[in-house]
């Protein structure tokens, strides 16, 4: 088998396995188990399917790997662009063209007007985005079809549509005196394609967590209220830090009427939160950041905002990936930093950084299994594939959905937060 410089530092814990990130097409054939799912989930009803990687992608060594997809890059020049998700793996990020989170690389696909095609090494909510704002001309391709989001998966369309009509056969749908909605949809951009098209259709609005309380000031401003969804951390540690008290967040399960609130519950509402969560995030805890605080005296801990409330208020600091990229690159002296987000990232500042002493404050490293489905052969076939004329794994937004998502994007980069820009790809290895 190829040997591949793994990141993964320490036992797998029940949700992970070394085992997915060095043969990621030997789970994505296995029946019962496929996109949008880390080890435990449920595949969601209709999910797309990656068919075999053929055998000699498989069987190639990384070193192969690595020298045909530069051969593929090169022969297809600027036809071609690589977009990289910070939580990616080093050996893919190593051929990317841009790395950033999901705002930035939402942005950077359309700085790129010359490039016929659009490979998306991050999941696949971030591939049709990247279609919904990419022009006619452009294409986008994910080079594994099962990297998927579990948290995106918990926001179905058809849970959402039926919340929203309880809701509003609550509260009505007149604004009040002031002209604001009785209730906005905001969706996190960790979401199907389907769910922001049902924000731009219902007035409401994409966020990322580089931008969530920007969107959540746009929301309050044209609605008495907001719902929501998938991400309930995202929604309560940004609505909370906004000044809005925690018995007004009440939180809807999908299972129950009305969300398992009462009406007094929800007509008291300033934030719904629907009931879902990155599988990763919510494995921190406050133990983690008391330890490291003992540990390590004089310790930086900065979290990102998926993580549960208790852990984020723990923390000294919370932000998104960008965020903490941006905080551990500004600090003028070597510095402790404990970090609560993806493993791949914090272990991508340690070694651009040796400076500073990071680590990752969850000592049972578990990347996000999903993100981990784009392993270089994945990379290599989709790029040759080009190179020979074929064209793999296509992620096609349908255009009446593309039309209403896109509304909703657009309000999303017209709050744009400062500073946030696309960065430059990582050197090799960094
Ligand atoms: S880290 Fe969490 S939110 Fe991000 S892609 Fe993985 S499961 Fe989804």
């Amino acid at each position: 088998m190829p040997s591949i410089a793994l990141t993964i530092q320490a036992a797998p814990a029940a949700a992970c396995t070394p085992e997915l990130a060095k043969q990621p097409w030997s789970f994505d054939t296995v029946p019962g188990y496929g996109p949008g799912s880390s080890m435990g989930d449920v595949i969601p009803a209709g999910a797309p399917r990656q068919g075999g990687l053929p055998a000699e992608y498989q069987r190639a060594t990384t070193e192969e790997l690595h020298e045909r997809i530069r051969a593929a890059k090169a022969a297809l020049g600027d036809r071609v662009v690589i977009l990289g998700h910070f939580y990616q793996r080093d050996e893919i990020v190593q051929h990317a063209d841009f790395l950033g989170d999901s705002f930035q690389l939402a942005n950077a696909a359309q700085t790129v007007p010359n490039a016929e095609t659009i490979v998306f090494c991050g999941v696949h909510f971030m591939a049709e985005t990247a279609d919904i704002l990419a022009q006619q001309h452009q294409r986008v391709i994910l080079p594994n079809l099962a990297a998927g989001c579990s948290m995106a998966d918990m926001a179905d369309s058809d849970s959402v549509e039926e919340c929203w009509e309880q809701l509003e056969a609550l509260y009505g749908t007149e604004p009040d005196a002031e002209g604001r909605a009785p209730i906005i949809p905001v969706t996190y951009m960790n979401s199907s394609a389907a769910l922001k098209a049902f924000c731009g259709r219902h007035g409401g609005i994409v966020c990322t967590s580089s931008n969530a309380e920007t969107v959540l000031e746009w929301a309050f401003e044209r609605g008495q209220r907001v719902l929501f969804f998938p991400d309930q951390h995202l929604g309560r540690n940004t609505a909370k830090k906004m000044g809005v008290p925690l018995e007004r967040m009440p939180m809807w399960n999908p299972r129950g009427p009305l969300g398992g609130n009462t009406a007094e519950q929800l007509l008291d509402a300033r934030v719904v939160l629907w009931h879902g969560f990155c599988s990763v995030h919510k494995r921190f805890t406050v133990e983690q950041v008391e330890r490291a605080r003992a540990e390590h005296p004089g310790v930086r801990v900065i979290v990102h905002p998926e993580c549960p409330m208790a852990v984020v208020d723990a923390a000294d600091e919370a932000g998104s990936t960008d965020y903490i990229r941006r905080a551990v690159a500004a600090a003028t002296e070597p510095t402790t930093f404990a970090i609560g987000t993806e493993v791949n990232m914090v272990n991508r500042l340690a070694a651009e950084f040796p400076q500073h002493e990071i680590f990752c404050l969850d000592p049972v490293v578990c990347p996000c299994s999903t993100m981990y489905r784009i392993h270089p052969g994945y990379l290599a076939w989709v790029l040759e594939g080009l190179v020979n004329g074929e064209t793999h794994n296509v992620i096609e937004v349908p255009d009446a959905v593309a039309a209403d998502a896109r509304v909703a994007l657009e309000r999303m980069l017209a709050s744009r937060p400062a500073g946030s820009v696309p960065a430059p790809a990582a050197p090799h290895g960094a």
